[in-house]
């Protein structure tokens, strides 16, 4: 089976989830998108009120900056990249992702990540950072602090960064996370630029 197959048949088993209370308030599941053979793969926290309405990721006005992001500094498409979050559906009135519902969710991304199998993993905030923290064994203390740092591990390079939706009204949270962006261009162009990681 390839990707795109195993890709499918995942999505059809999550759109029917009931594994958490949020299927009750839900009106549609935000699976994910993008190219199943991307080589950078992005993690968000959950769907908000338009990807609630769409079905898609990142299609409110955090994923306006955030395709931005993609475009002018990574030089990418939007779908050159994947685009996931560690929430399927959507916490209502936006509040923060319970643990019991990260806990029942978190299988899904993780078979999302395995099928894909990018080689660059960028955290969109605290939620997505904890989660490939945990997964990937490595020491997370907070955005602020760890935010651009580039971890090696299991054959990818892991990159935390701010949520774009934090980057909208305040100014200097958005000149960091385009710094980010900046440290990320470097990785998703080491191959364009057919360089090694020693010369970065
Ligand atoms: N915020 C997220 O974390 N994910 C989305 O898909 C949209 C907004
Ligand atoms: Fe299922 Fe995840 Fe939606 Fe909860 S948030 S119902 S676990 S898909």
């Amino acid at each position: 089976m390839g990707r795109k197959e195993e890709l499918d048949n995942l999505k059809r088993e999550v759109l029917s989830c009931k594994k958490c209370a949020l299927y009750k308030t839900r009106n549609n599941v935000v699976f994910g998108e993008g190219n199943e053979n991307a080589e950078v793969m992005f993690i968000g926290e959950a769907p908000g009120k338009q990807e609630d309405l769409q079905g898609r990721p990142f299609v409110g006005s955090a994923g306006k900056l955030l395709t931005e992001l993609i475009e002018n500094i990574l030089k990418l498409k939007r779908s050159d990249v994947y685009i996931a979050n560690v929430l399927k559906c959507r916490p209502p009135g936006n509040r923060d992702p319970k643990e019991n519902e990260i806990i029942a969710c978190k299988g899904y991304l993780e078979k999302q990540i395995e099928i894909i199998n990018p080689k660059i993993l960028c955290a969109l905030g605290r939620f997505a950072a904890n989660f490939l923290a945990e997964k990937y064994k490595i020491k997370f203390n907070s955005i602020m602090q760890d935010h651009g740092k580039v971890f090696f591990v299991d054959n990818k390079k892991i990159i935390f960064t701010f949520h774009p939706a934090a980057a909208l009204y305040k100014p200097y949270i958005k000149e960091l996370l385009e710094k980010d962006f900046k440290i990320l261009s470097k990785l998703t162009d080491l191959k364009r630029r057919n360089i090694t990681l020693y010369d970065f």
